[in-house]
Protein backbone atom coordinates (compact mmCIF):
# COMPACT_ATOMS: atom_id res chain seq x y z
CA UNK A 1 0.00 0.00 0.00
CA UNK A 2 1.80 3.32 -0.99
CA UNK A 3 1.24 6.50 0.77
CA UNK A 4 -2.06 8.12 -1.06
CA UNK A 5 0.60 11.50 -1.94
CA UNK A 6 3.06 9.40 -3.32
CA UNK A 7 0.96 7.40 -5.89
CA UNK A 8 0.41 8.81 -9.25
CA UNK A 9 -2.83 6.75 -9.88
CA UNK A 10 -4.54 10.02 -7.42
CA UNK A 11 -2.67 13.01 -8.59
CA UNK A 12 0.52 13.94 -11.04
CA UNK A 13 0.20 17.74 -10.18
CA UNK A 14 3.68 19.10 -9.00
CA UNK A 15 3.83 19.90 -5.39
CA UNK A 16 6.06 22.44 -6.51
CA UNK A 17 5.31 25.73 -8.37
CA UNK A 18 6.45 26.29 -11.72
CA UNK A 19 7.39 28.96 -13.99
CA UNK A 20 6.54 28.74 -17.25
CA UNK A 21 10.63 27.53 -18.46
CA UNK A 22 9.68 24.72 -15.94
CA UNK A 23 6.53 23.38 -16.88
CA UNK A 24 8.03 23.34 -20.72
CA UNK A 25 10.77 21.21 -19.72
CA UNK A 26 8.30 19.04 -17.22
CA UNK A 27 6.03 18.65 -20.54
CA UNK A 28 8.80 17.34 -22.81
CA UNK A 29 9.93 14.80 -20.17
CA UNK A 30 6.54 13.56 -19.07
CA UNK A 31 6.23 12.91 -23.33
CA UNK A 32 9.20 11.57 -23.71
CA UNK A 33 7.89 9.07 -21.09
CA UNK A 34 4.37 8.47 -22.21
CA UNK A 35 5.71 7.45 -25.69
CA UNK A 36 8.31 5.19 -24.10
CA UNK A 37 11.55 7.04 -25.74
CA UNK A 38 12.46 7.28 -22.09
CA UNK A 39 13.73 4.07 -21.52
CA UNK A 40 13.61 2.53 -18.04
CA UNK A 41 16.07 -0.34 -16.79
CA UNK A 42 16.39 -2.22 -13.48
CA UNK A 43 19.24 -1.59 -11.16
CA UNK A 44 20.90 -3.78 -8.92
CA UNK A 45 21.31 -2.39 -4.95
CA UNK A 46 24.69 -0.50 -5.24
CA UNK A 47 24.82 -1.49 -1.17
CA UNK A 48 23.84 -5.03 -0.91
CA UNK A 49 23.81 -5.99 -4.64
CA UNK A 50 20.20 -7.28 -3.89
CA UNK A 51 17.48 -6.51 -6.62
CA UNK A 52 14.39 -6.72 -5.04
CA UNK A 53 12.32 -4.15 -3.98
CA UNK A 54 8.80 -2.68 -2.17
CA UNK A 55 7.53 0.05 -3.98
CA UNK A 56 6.96 3.58 -2.06
CA UNK A 57 6.15 5.91 -4.69
CA UNK A 58 4.75 6.14 -8.37
CA UNK A 59 5.43 9.76 -8.76
CA UNK A 60 8.16 12.14 -7.97
CA UNK A 61 7.47 15.76 -6.55
CA UNK A 62 6.94 17.43 -10.18
CA UNK A 63 4.24 14.36 -10.93
CA UNK A 64 6.63 13.07 -13.29
CA UNK A 65 5.87 8.85 -13.76
CA UNK A 66 8.82 6.83 -12.18
CA UNK A 67 8.83 4.31 -8.96
CA UNK A 68 10.90 4.99 -5.94
CA UNK A 69 11.23 1.34 -3.87
CA UNK A 70 13.58 0.29 -0.87
CA UNK A 71 16.30 -2.50 -0.91
CA UNK A 72 14.11 -5.40 0.64
CA UNK A 73 17.69 -6.67 1.81
CA UNK A 74 18.82 -3.71 3.49
CA UNK A 75 16.40 -1.29 3.09
CA UNK A 76 18.61 1.50 0.64
CA UNK A 77 15.21 4.04 -1.17
CA UNK A 78 16.20 4.11 -5.08
CA UNK A 79 14.44 5.57 -7.75
CA UNK A 80 14.18 2.52 -9.57
CA UNK A 81 13.65 0.88 -12.11
CA UNK A 82 15.84 4.43 -13.57
CA UNK A 83 16.63 6.14 -17.27
CA UNK A 84 19.03 4.03 -19.09
CA UNK A 85 22.25 6.01 -19.82
CA UNK A 86 21.14 7.46 -23.37
CA UNK A 87 17.62 8.48 -22.10
CA UNK A 88 19.76 10.11 -18.67
CA UNK A 89 22.27 11.56 -21.19
CA UNK A 90 19.12 12.86 -22.93
CA UNK A 91 17.51 14.34 -19.51
CA UNK A 92 20.88 16.13 -18.33
CA UNK A 93 21.17 17.74 -21.76
CA UNK A 94 17.83 18.69 -22.07
CA UNK A 95 15.86 18.92 -18.98
CA UNK A 96 17.27 18.84 -15.35
CA UNK A 97 18.70 22.51 -15.47
CA UNK A 98 15.67 24.13 -16.97
CA UNK A 99 12.84 21.73 -14.35
CA UNK A 100 15.46 22.53 -11.41
CA UNK A 101 16.35 26.07 -11.91
CA UNK A 102 14.32 27.22 -14.58
CA UNK A 103 17.65 28.04 -16.44
CA UNK A 104 19.98 26.50 -17.77
CA UNK A 105 22.62 29.61 -17.18
CA UNK A 106 24.90 29.17 -13.88
CA UNK A 107 23.42 31.31 -11.21
CA UNK A 108 24.80 33.45 -8.58
CA UNK A 109 22.55 33.12 -6.53
CA UNK A 110 23.25 29.60 -5.91
CA UNK A 111 27.08 30.13 -5.87
CA UNK A 112 26.70 32.23 -2.58
CA UNK A 113 24.33 29.11 -1.26
CA UNK A 114 26.57 26.69 -1.72
CA UNK A 115 29.35 29.19 0.23
CA UNK A 116 27.35 29.68 2.82
CA UNK A 117 26.99 26.03 3.21
CA UNK A 118 30.54 25.84 3.38
CA UNK A 119 30.97 28.20 5.88
CA UNK A 120 28.45 26.28 7.83
CA UNK A 121 29.73 23.12 8.06
CA UNK A 122 34.02 23.88 8.12
CA UNK A 123 33.82 24.07 11.74
CA UNK A 124 32.19 20.90 12.17
CA UNK A 125 34.42 19.21 10.19
CA UNK A 126 37.61 20.85 11.91
CA UNK A 127 35.95 19.68 15.27
CA UNK A 128 35.54 15.95 13.41
CA UNK A 129 39.56 15.72 12.33
CA UNK A 130 39.93 17.88 9.21
CA UNK A 131 43.28 20.12 9.22
CA UNK A 132 42.63 23.58 8.85
CA UNK A 133 44.53 23.78 5.95
CA UNK A 134 45.91 22.21 3.03
CA UNK A 135 44.61 21.35 -0.65
CA UNK A 136 40.56 21.01 -0.61
CA UNK A 137 38.90 18.87 -3.57
CA UNK A 138 35.22 18.98 -4.25
CA UNK A 139 34.02 16.95 -6.83
CA UNK A 140 30.84 18.18 -9.09
CA UNK A 141 31.66 21.19 -8.30
CA UNK A 142 29.50 23.14 -10.59
CA UNK A 143 30.27 27.14 -10.39
CA UNK A 144 32.47 26.41 -7.50
CA UNK A 145 30.26 28.03 -4.60
CA UNK A 146 31.81 24.89 -1.82
CA UNK A 147 34.93 25.45 -3.23
CA UNK A 148 34.68 29.24 -2.83
CA UNK A 149 33.55 28.66 0.84
CA UNK A 150 36.98 26.33 1.30
CA UNK A 151 39.16 28.65 0.07
CA UNK A 152 37.67 31.90 2.27
CA UNK A 153 38.45 29.26 4.92
CA UNK A 154 42.35 28.93 4.25
CA UNK A 155 42.17 25.65 2.29
CA UNK A 156 43.76 25.91 -1.17
CA UNK A 157 41.00 24.91 -3.80
CA UNK A 158 40.53 22.61 -6.93
CA UNK A 159 37.63 22.07 -8.04
CA UNK A 160 36.50 19.14 -10.61
CA UNK A 161 33.46 19.14 -12.53
CA UNK A 162 32.23 17.56 -16.25
CA UNK A 163 29.91 20.32 -17.31
CA UNK A 164 32.13 23.27 -19.39
CA UNK A 165 29.55 25.93 -18.91
CA UNK A 166 29.85 25.41 -15.17
CA UNK A 167 33.40 24.83 -15.30
CA UNK A 168 33.89 28.13 -17.13
CA UNK A 169 31.71 30.21 -14.65
CA UNK A 170 33.73 28.67 -12.08
CA UNK A 171 36.81 29.87 -13.76
CA UNK A 172 35.80 33.18 -14.29
CA UNK A 173 35.26 33.72 -10.40
CA UNK A 174 39.11 32.80 -9.72
CA UNK A 175 38.58 29.56 -9.03
CA UNK A 176 41.14 26.18 -9.97
CA UNK A 177 38.44 24.08 -11.84
CA UNK A 178 39.22 21.60 -13.77
CA UNK A 179 36.73 19.86 -16.64
CA UNK A 180 37.48 16.13 -15.07
CA UNK A 181 35.63 13.29 -13.23
CA UNK A 182 37.53 12.03 -10.34
CA UNK A 183 40.28 11.05 -12.62
CA UNK A 184 41.66 14.17 -12.04
CA UNK A 185 42.12 13.46 -8.59
CA UNK A 186 45.25 12.35 -8.58
CA UNK A 187 46.96 15.33 -11.15
CA UNK A 188 45.19 17.56 -7.95
CA UNK A 189 48.06 16.67 -5.83
CA UNK A 190 47.47 14.86 -2.12
CA UNK A 191 44.00 16.43 -0.62
CA UNK A 192 43.17 17.12 2.63
CA UNK A 193 39.55 16.48 2.00
CA UNK A 194 37.93 15.50 -1.16
CA UNK A 195 33.89 16.51 -1.07
CA UNK A 196 30.83 15.24 -2.72
CA UNK A 197 27.93 17.65 -2.07
CA UNK A 198 24.80 16.97 -3.16
CA UNK A 199 26.37 14.97 -6.15
CA UNK A 200 26.74 11.06 -5.32
CA UNK A 201 22.56 10.84 -5.07
CA UNK A 202 22.53 11.31 -9.03
CA UNK A 203 25.91 9.31 -9.83
CA UNK A 204 24.16 5.68 -11.15
CA UNK A 205 27.59 4.18 -11.06
CA UNK A 206 28.41 5.07 -7.29
CA UNK A 207 30.51 1.72 -6.60
CA UNK A 208 32.53 2.70 -10.22
CA UNK A 209 33.02 6.40 -8.45
CA UNK A 210 33.63 5.21 -4.93
CA UNK A 211 36.19 2.37 -5.82
CA UNK A 212 38.15 5.36 -7.97
CA UNK A 213 37.80 7.52 -5.06
CA UNK A 214 39.49 4.73 -2.99
CA UNK A 215 42.34 4.05 -5.01
CA UNK A 216 43.39 7.39 -5.63
CA UNK A 217 43.50 7.99 -1.70
CA UNK A 218 46.12 7.27 0.93
CA UNK A 219 45.54 6.53 4.11
CA UNK A 220 43.93 8.73 6.25
CA UNK A 221 42.55 10.77 3.74
CA UNK A 222 38.80 12.38 4.77
CA UNK A 223 35.90 12.39 2.51
CA UNK A 224 32.85 14.85 2.87
CA UNK A 225 29.60 13.77 1.60
CA UNK A 226 25.84 15.72 1.50
CA UNK A 227 23.04 14.12 0.26
CA UNK A 228 19.59 14.50 0.70
CA UNK A 229 17.58 11.74 1.80
CA UNK A 230 14.42 10.88 3.83
CA UNK A 231 16.47 12.05 7.38
CA UNK A 232 17.32 15.11 6.07
CA UNK A 233 13.03 15.87 4.95
CA UNK A 234 12.08 17.62 8.04
CA UNK A 235 15.03 20.35 7.87
CA UNK A 236 15.25 20.35 4.11
CA UNK A 237 12.21 20.08 2.19
CA UNK A 238 9.46 21.51 3.46
CA UNK A 239 8.74 18.81 5.89
CA UNK A 240 7.17 17.02 2.89
CA UNK A 241 8.79 13.48 1.85
CA UNK A 242 6.94 13.97 -1.60
CA UNK A 243 9.45 17.02 -2.65
CA UNK A 244 12.12 14.91 -2.15
CA UNK A 245 11.51 12.51 -4.78
CA UNK A 246 12.94 13.35 -8.07
CA UNK A 247 13.83 11.61 -11.04
CA UNK A 248 17.62 13.43 -10.75
CA UNK A 249 17.64 11.61 -7.63
CA UNK A 250 18.86 8.05 -8.31
CA UNK A 251 19.86 7.02 -4.95
CA UNK A 252 17.81 8.36 -1.65
CA UNK A 253 20.59 7.82 1.63
CA UNK A 254 19.90 7.33 5.10
CA UNK A 255 22.76 7.97 7.66
CA UNK A 256 22.45 4.18 7.77
CA UNK A 257 23.10 3.22 3.96
CA UNK A 258 25.73 5.87 3.33
CA UNK A 259 27.80 4.45 6.47
CA UNK A 260 27.10 0.52 4.76
CA UNK A 261 28.19 2.23 0.83
CA UNK A 262 31.11 3.60 2.57
CA UNK A 263 32.02 1.07 4.74
CA UNK A 264 31.88 -1.93 1.12
CA UNK A 265 34.42 0.70 -0.26
CA UNK A 266 36.79 0.68 3.14
CA UNK A 267 36.18 3.81 4.22
CA UNK A 268 35.14 4.36 8.25
CA UNK A 269 32.33 6.82 9.28
CA UNK A 270 34.11 9.43 11.24
CA UNK A 271 31.07 11.44 11.56
CA UNK A 272 27.66 11.50 10.33
CA UNK A 273 24.12 13.80 10.50
CA UNK A 274 20.51 13.18 10.41
CA UNK A 275 20.79 15.71 7.32
CA UNK A 276 22.52 13.96 6.19
CA UNK A 277 25.92 14.74 5.98
CA UNK A 278 29.03 12.58 6.72
CA UNK A 279 32.69 12.31 7.22
CA UNK A 280 34.42 9.33 6.39
CA UNK A 281 37.85 8.32 6.52
CA UNK A 282 40.91 5.73 4.87
CA UNK A 283 41.73 4.01 7.83
CA UNK A 284 45.47 4.02 8.89
CA UNK A 285 44.82 -0.01 8.79
CA UNK A 286 42.74 -2.47 7.01
CA UNK A 287 39.66 -2.64 9.59
CA UNK A 288 37.40 -5.74 9.87
CA UNK A 289 34.35 -4.97 7.80
CA UNK A 290 31.57 -3.61 10.25
CA UNK A 291 28.00 -5.17 9.90
CA UNK A 292 25.69 -3.71 7.46
CA UNK A 293 23.24 -1.22 9.67
CA UNK A 294 19.88 -3.03 8.06
CA UNK A 295 16.90 -0.61 7.97
CA UNK A 296 13.31 -3.40 7.43
CA UNK A 297 10.99 -2.04 4.71
CA UNK A 298 8.11 -1.40 7.94
CA UNK A 299 11.29 0.87 9.60
CA UNK A 300 11.24 2.71 6.12
CA UNK A 301 7.49 2.85 6.22
CA UNK A 302 6.92 4.13 9.07
CA UNK A 303 9.20 7.33 8.23
CA UNK A 304 7.19 8.01 5.91
CA UNK A 305 4.42 7.90 7.72
CA UNK A 306 5.54 9.95 10.30
CA UNK A 307 7.00 12.51 8.10
CA UNK A 308 3.62 12.62 6.61
CA UNK A 309 1.92 13.38 10.23
CA UNK A 310 4.34 16.02 11.20
CA UNK A 311 3.60 17.52 7.07
CA UNK A 312 0.40 17.65 8.44
CA UNK A 313 1.03 19.67 11.25
CA UNK A 314 3.10 22.21 10.12
CA UNK A 315 2.07 25.32 9.37
CA UNK A 316 3.98 25.89 6.30
CA UNK A 317 2.26 23.50 4.66
CA UNK A 318 -1.07 25.09 4.64
CA UNK A 319 1.07 28.65 3.84
CA UNK A 320 2.11 26.80 0.63
CA UNK A 321 -1.27 25.59 -0.67
CA UNK A 322 -2.56 29.40 0.47
CA UNK A 323 0.16 30.43 -1.97
CA UNK A 324 -0.60 28.08 -4.78
CA UNK A 325 -4.41 28.45 -4.71
CA UNK A 326 -4.01 31.91 -4.59
CA UNK A 327 -1.63 31.75 -7.85
CA UNK A 328 -3.86 29.96 -9.65
CA UNK A 329 -7.27 32.16 -9.19
CA UNK A 330 -5.11 35.43 -9.67
CA UNK A 331 -3.96 33.29 -13.14
CA UNK A 332 -6.88 32.88 -14.32
CA UNK A 333 -7.98 36.27 -13.96
CA UNK A 334 -5.61 37.79 -16.49
ZN1 LIG B 1 20.20 -3.35 -0.77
Amino acid sequence: MLTPRLDIARSNRSVVTLGKVQREALDELKDRIATGEMRFVHLDCPVCGGGSLSPVATRDRYGVACTTGVCTDCGLMQTNPYPDASSLDWFYANIFARLHRGTTSPSTARFEGRRGLAHEVVGWLRQNGVPASGLAVDVGCASGGFLQGLVDNGYTGIGLEIDADYAADARSRGLDVRLSTIAGLAEAGEAVLVSYVQVLEHIVGVNDELAALRARLSPGALVFIEVPGLTSVPTMYNKDVLRLLQLAHVWHFTPESLGNLMAKHGFETVAITPYVRGLFRVPLETPATPPMRIETIAQVRERIARLERARLLYWRTWAIKAKAVLKRVLGRSH
